[in-house]
């Protein structure tokens, strides 16, 4: 039986033990009682984690990619996409610059680059490290070896989004892949002590709103520390171009169910919602979101990182980006934290 919203929300205050039917219920929520379902996340954001906002910068270092994802801009087919590679120098000279900006957590993301050698990545890691800064990679789907490599290296987090946890929806989007592959490198990754950065697209052409609450359900089971959520937005040069994307409204459910669900998560205002809505960052923020993770890609490159088109991009320089993203984060009533930011998972020890 369907609960009133104001009984959900009160228990959802008290417990994050939600139900599958209530999870549904939170997503199916008409546009207008989303100002609420927002307010019991900020309020619950507020509680748990607090008022601070990490930043984390991100360094997309190679647009290379081995694999065929039906939905991004960076799929090994898509022929006549501009490519690049920066130098293991390029890539230490912008993390010393961010880490002296101020960013205390770096993100080397990059596609599956065959030629960028494991050990390429793990000597990165070595001299990042120095910098004093939190090390988050984003590089894809690689074996137990490569990931104990990299950990060992010093990185303290990996970022692979579970995408959906719909097997048959999951083999569609990633031919050749399947879900349970996925969530093996997921376990490999918490086994070897990573923080476990996941999260998945919101309105994937096939997607239904029972499988968004099966997706935070997953996320919940694989003891997520990150959960990167976005609306989806189709690439013309992908097999998906003819899908709609994917909506404010829903993205911003899903932001605040998560955060009622999992109350430690560290929960990112996207760049994609940001470069769907000028006030993207905000709403989300205000929706339980404490993540920003701005672009630190150096200038001559950024834009050919196209998963999704029309990627909000900026021209400051590192230190002004940085003081516009603390502008928007103070204009919300929010601190810019000074820590690494690590995870807040209950079960989470450094
Ligand atoms: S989503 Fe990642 S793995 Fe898939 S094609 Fe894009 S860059 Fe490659």
């Amino acid at each position: 039986m369907t609960q009133t919203l104001t009984a959900l929300l009160d228990k959802a205050r008290h417990t994050s033990e939600l139900t599958y039917e209530e999870l549904l219920q939170l997503l199916s929520l008409p546009d207008e009682q989303i100002p609420e379902l927002m307010a019991a996340a900020d309020e619950v954001r507020q509680n748990t984690v607090g008022n601070q906002v990490h930043l984390r910068g991100i360094i997309e270092f190679s647009n290379y990619c081995r694999q065929h994802c039906c939905y991004c801009g960076l799929r090994a087919d898509h022929s006549t996409a501009s490519r690049y590679r920066l130098t293991p120098e390029q890539i230490i000279d912008t993390a010393a610059a961010a880490a002296k900006t101020g960013y205390r957590t770096l993100v080397l993301q990059s596609g599956e680059d065959p030629l960028i050698p494991a050990e390429t990545i793990a000597e990165l890691t070595r001299e990042i490290k120095k910098l004093d800064v939190a090390v988050t990679l984003s590089c894809g789907e690689r074996s137990y070896d490569v990931y104990r490599l990299w950990r060992e290296a010093g990185a303290d987090r990996y970022l692979i989004k579970q995408e959906t946890a719909d097997p048959a929806l999951y083999k569609c989007i990633r031919p050749g892949h399947t879900l349970q592959e996925r969530l093996q490198c997921q376990k490999w990754l918490k086994e070897l002590g990573y923080q476990l950065g996941s999260g998945c697209m919101i309105g994937i052409p096939g997607q239904t709103v029972e499988i968004l609450a099966r997706d935070l359900q997953l996320m919940k089971e694989m003891n997520t520390d990150m959960s990167g959520m976005g609306p989806f937005i189709p690439h013309p040069q992908t097999p998906l171009k003819s899908g709609t994307t994917g909506s404010i409204s829903m993205t911003l459910k899903m932001l605040a169910a998560a955060r009622l669900y999992m109350p430690w998560l560290l929960l990112p205002a996207t760049t994609a919602l940001a470069s769907l809505h000028p006030k993207g960052r905000e709403l989300a923020l205000r929706a339980g979101a404490n993540v920003i993770m701005p672009n630190v890609t150096p200038e001559h490159v950024r834009s050919m990182y196209q998963i999704y088109p029309g990627k909000l991009n900026t021209r400051d320089s590192m230190t002004d980006y940085y003081n516009r993203i603390k502008d928007i984060v103070e204009s919300e009533g929010r601190t810019l934290a000074t820590d690494f930011g690590h995870s807040m998972h209950p079960a989470f020890q450094l």
